[in-house]
């Protein structure tokens, strides 16, 4: 859906760094895209583009999930709600356990912010393994939401994260592919 240009810029624009923050992962920096008001505003129109009339709430993923969500969701007029990693939040808070590759993390939302049956897009800067994507829509599901669709600047194919998310069932739209 992205423009040929969009994802040239893009491509052009986010840094690549080898063996960070462990060897053998290469880090996608995006950082870079916020030197750029033109195309971070850009990248914010192509997501809107995607979920415009399909969602009534974006919850972003910590961090860099907020970084464009909140602007994604202030374009399309609706609220965002953040999820949080554990201890962030004061409560009321639900709380959600997913594994890593070592041991195990939480995330965390307020429970009184979304309501039953609103359409949500969950969206992050980076689709990986799918784990923190996956204990998301778990999150939004457990309070009787639908995850209607994902949304990501970057999906890093390999690690089939999209696999993890066919189960809700949810539209998943990344600009760029690796
Ligand atoms: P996962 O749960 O494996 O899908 O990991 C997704 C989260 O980890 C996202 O919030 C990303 O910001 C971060 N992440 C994972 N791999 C990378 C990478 N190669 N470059 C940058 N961020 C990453």
């Amino acid at each position: 859906m992205a423009s040929e240009s969009l994802i040239q810029k893009l491509e052009a624009t986010i840094d690549n760094i080898p063996d960070f923050p462990k060897p053998g992962i290469q880090f996608k920096d995006i950082t870079p895209v916020f030197l750029n008001p033109k195309l971070y505003e850009e990248v914010i129109d192509d997501l809107a583009e995607f979920s415009k009339g399909k969602i009534d709430v974006v919850c972003g993923i910590e961090s860099r999930g907020f970084l464009f969500g909140i602007a994604l969701a202030v374009k399309l007029e609706v609220p965002f709600i953040l999820i949080r990693k554990k201890g962030k939040l004061p409560p009321p808070f639900i709380a959600q356990k997913y594994d890593l590759e070592y041991g195990s993390s939480e995330i965390e939302m307020k429970a009184d912010q979304l309501k039953p049956g609103q359409r949500v897009l969950i969206h992050d800067d980076l689709l990986a393994t799918g784990g923190t994507t996956e204990a998301a829509a778990k999150l939004v599901e457990k309070q009787g939401a639908k995850v209607a669709q994902f949304s990501f600047l970057i999906g890093l194919e390999a690690l089939h994260g999209e696999e993890k998310l066919s189960s809700f069932n949810s539209e998943v739209y990344k600009i760029l592919s690796y």
